[in-house]
C-alpha cells in the first residue's frame, strides 16, 4: 500500500479550494489503493451521527488529504436538534451501564482494544491520510489508544476508595468514587484518535457513558473510530454507552452548555477553551481543559548535546510542528549557543529529502493540515524578521500539491517577542540563547501556556533545580528526553493557559468521578462531631 503511494504526491492535482467541488470519482475512497478506507466500513457519504444508529441530517463535509488537496470522502454532520436526542440516549444508557460491575466494563474496554489491534493498521493510515502525520505516527496514535484500553482493564478491577479514622469512637469514614454521568468529549484535529481513546477508555472504566465531537476537519477517523467501538457495544447487547455527533462550533457550543453533560473533556487551542471553561462553569459542570502548548527545550552547558540535537529534531519536527506538545522554544546556554544552531541547522538540512505525502515510506516530514496553517506559518515568518529575528534555515512554503512548508529554525529574538510567545502550529522553532540555567527557567516559565517543558543536562544539582518547587511551572517536566512523546501511564496535561486539566494515566481518573465521603455510625448512638452537644432529654 505504501509502496503504491510512492509517486502521489507527485500526481497533478488540484490545490484544495474550500468551496471546490469534485466529481463524484475523485474521491480517494474509490480509487484502489485506498481500499483500507472500506475495510473501516466508510462509504464516499458517510453519517456522522451514532446513538445506537447512524443519522446525520446538517451539512454535509468533505474530508480532504492535505498531502495532496485531493478530497477522500464526505461526512453528513449532525444537527443541534440531533445533538440533543443523541444526549438524550446517552443518558438513559449511563443509567444501564453504571449497575454493571467495574470489571465487567474492563471486559468491554478489553475488547475495545483487541478489536482496535485488529483494525490498527488501516485505522493509523486513516489517521495519517486525514491529518498529515506521517505512517509511524498514524499507527502510533492507534497504538496509544490500545496502550490506554489495557491500563483502563487493569483500572477497573483496583481503582478505589478509602477507609479513614474517625474521631468519633464506633464510626467509620469511607470514601467511594462514583461515576458522573455523562462525558462529552471534544477533541481537536491534530490527535483524532487517541484523545477520544484516553477519554473513553477511563470514563467507560468508572462508569460514564460518552457522547463524543470530533473536530469538523478529521470526520472519517470519528467514524471509522466509533464504528469499531459500536459493533463491541453491539455484540454484548449493550445501550449506546459511546454516542458521536460530529458538527462544528454550533454543536460543540450546545454541547458544552447542556446541563445534563456532566463532564466535558475539551482539547483545543487556549482561546476556544476559555470560552469552553467559562460556559461549563456557569452551568457548575465539570471541565477538562487541554489546551495549547510553547514547550521549551533547555540546553545547559553540561548537556549530552548529540542527545539533545536528536531530541530537538523530533521535538521541533515531528507531526509537522503539530503537536500540543512540540518544541517552540530551544534555550541554549550561551557556550554552546552558536555552535548548536550551526548542529541542528545541519540536521534539518538532512531532513529535506525526506519531506514528502505522509503515506510514503521515506517521508518523516509531512504537510501541515490546512492552508489555515501555511497562512498561520507565514505570519509567524514575517513577524519573526520584522522584530529583528534571523531564519537561519527554511522560511518558506514548499511549492506543491497539498499543504506543505519548511521546517524553520529562527535565531535572535528577544526571548519576550510576541512571536515568541504565541503558539504557532507549525513547524518553527525560535533559538534563544541563555546566560545559565536560572535565566532558562525563568523565560521557561513566562509564557501564558504550561504544558510540557524538558531540560538537557548531566548535572544533578540543575536536574534538581529543574524539577523542584523554583524550578519548571509545566504539568511536563522532563530531563534528558524530549518535550514530546508522552507515555500513558503518567497523567497528561499543563498548568496555567494549558487549561489545568489531566489525562490518561497516573490518578487522572478520579476526575470522570465524583467522591462521596461517607460516615458509617455504628455505635448505636448519635454522637456530634468536634464534641458537640445539641440533644434534648
Ligand atoms: P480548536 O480549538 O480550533 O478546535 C478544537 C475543537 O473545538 C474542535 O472539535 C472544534 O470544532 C471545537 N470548537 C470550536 N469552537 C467551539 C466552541 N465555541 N465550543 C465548543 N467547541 C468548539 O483547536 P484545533 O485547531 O483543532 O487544535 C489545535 C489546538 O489544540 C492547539 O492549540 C493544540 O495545542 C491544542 N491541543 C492540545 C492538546 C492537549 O492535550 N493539551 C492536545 C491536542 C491539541
Amino acid at each position: 500500500m505504501i509502496a503504491n503511494l510512492r509517486n502521489l504526491s507527485r500526481l497533478a492535482l488540484p490545490r484544495r479550494l474550500a468551496s471546490q467541488s469534485y466529481s463524484s470519482s475523485s474521491f480517494l475512497i474509490d480509487q484502489p489503493e485506498y481500499s483500507f478506507l472500506k475495510e473501516l466500513g466508510l462509504e464516499r457519504e458517510n453519517p456522522g451521527v451514532y446513538s445506537g444508529h447512524w443519522q446525520g441530517r446538517g451539512p454535509s463535509v468533505t474530508s480532504y488529504d492535505p498531502g495532496t488537496g485531493q478530497a477522500i470522502a464526505t461526512v453528513r454532520q449532525g444537527t443541534v436538534q440531533e445533538l440533543e436526542q443523541t444526549i438524550g440516549l446517552a443518558v438513559d444508557a449511563y443509567k444501564q451501564w453504571r449497575k454493571v460491575p467495574a470489571p465487567v466494563r474492563g471486559e468491554i474496554v478489553r475488547q475495545i482494544g483487541d478489536e482496535l489491534r485488529k483494525y490498527k493498521e488501516p485505522l493509523g493510515k486513516l489517521v495519517s491520510l486525514e491529518v498529515g502525520k506521517i505512517y509511524s505516527e498514524g499507527q502510533g496514535e492507534v497504538q496509544e489508544f490500545i496502550d490506554i484500553c489495557d491500563y483502563a482493564v487493569g483500572l477497573s478491577r483496583i481503582y478505589s476508595g478509602q477507609l479513614i479514622n474517625s474521631e468519633r469512637a464506633d464510626h467509620s469514614i469511607l470514601e467511594a468514587w462514583r461515576p458522573l454521568g455523562l462525558v462529552g468529549v471534544i477533541s481537536a484535529y491534530n490527535f483524532p484518535n487517541a484523545v477520544f481513546g484516553w477519554n473513553a477508555a477511563i470514563a467507560l472504566t468508572t462508569g460514564n457513558s460518552v457522547l463524543w465531537k470530533g473536530a469538523p476537519s478529521t470526520p472519517l477517523v470519528s467514524v471509522a473510530t466509533t464504528k469499531i467501538v459500536a459493533d463491541v457495544l453491539q455484540r454484548n447487547n449493550l445501550p449506546p454507552v459511546v454516542t458521536l455527533c460530529q458538527g462544528g462550533t454550533d454543536v460543540g457550543q450546545s454541547l458544552v452548555s447542556d446541563k445534563r453533560v456532566n463532564l466535558v473533556s475539551f482539547t483545543g487551542s487556549c482561546q476556544t477553551g476559555r470560552d469552553v471553561g467559562v460556559e461549563v462553569q456557569k452551568r457548575f459542570g465539570k471541565v477538562i481543559l487541554e489546551l495549547g502548548g510553547n514547550n521549551a527545550l533547555i540546553i545547559d552547558e553540561s548537556a549530552n548535546v548529540k542527545m539533545a540535537l536528536d531530541a530537538a529534531l523530533f521535538g521541533c519536527i515531528g507531526t509537522s510542528g503539530q503537536r500540543c506538545t512540540t518544541t517552540r522554544r530551544i534555550i541554549v546556554h550561551e557556550k554552546l549557543h552558536d555552535q548548536f544552531v550551526q548542529a541542528l541547522v545541519s540536521k534539518y538540512k538532512q531532513l529535506i529529502p525526506k519531506i514528502g505525502h505522509q503515506l510514503e515510506a521515506q517521508t518523516l516530514v509531512g504537510p501541515v493540515h490546512t492552508q489555515q496553517n501555511v497562512e498561520n506559518y507565514k505570519k509567524a515568518i514575517e513577524e519573526a524578521k520584522s522584530l529583528g529575528g534571523t531564519v537561519a534555515f527554511g522560511g518558506k512554503v514548499i511549492q506543491r500539491d497539498g499543504f506543505y512548508v519548511e521546517p524553520t529554525v529562527v535565531t535572535g529574538l528577544p526571548h519576550d517577542a510576541t512571536v515568541v510567545h504565541r503558539e504557532t502550529f507549525a513547524p518553527i522553532v525560535y533559538i534563544l540563547k541563555a546566560k545559565n540555567v536560572e535565566q532558562a527557567i525563568e523565560w521557561n516559565n513566562e509564557v501564558e501556556q504550561g504544558l510540557s517543558s524538558a531540560i538537557f543536562t548531566e548535572n544533578i544539582g540543575q536536574a534538581f533545580k529543574w524539577i523542584g518547587a523554583s524550578g519548571s511551572d509545566c504539568g511536563i517536566v522532563n530531563i534528558n528526553t524530549t518535550t514530546n512523546g508522552a507515555e500513558i501511564g503518567g497523567a497528561f496535561g499543563g498548568e496555567k493557559a494549558t487549561g489545568g486539566g489531566r489525562e490518561s494515566g497516573s490518578d487522572a481518573w478520579k476526575q470522570y468521578c465524583k467522591r462521596a465521603t461517607i460516615t458509617v455510625n455504628h455505635s448505636g448512638e448519635l454522637a456530634c462531631a468536634q464534641g458537640v452537644v445539641f440533644n434534648v432529654e
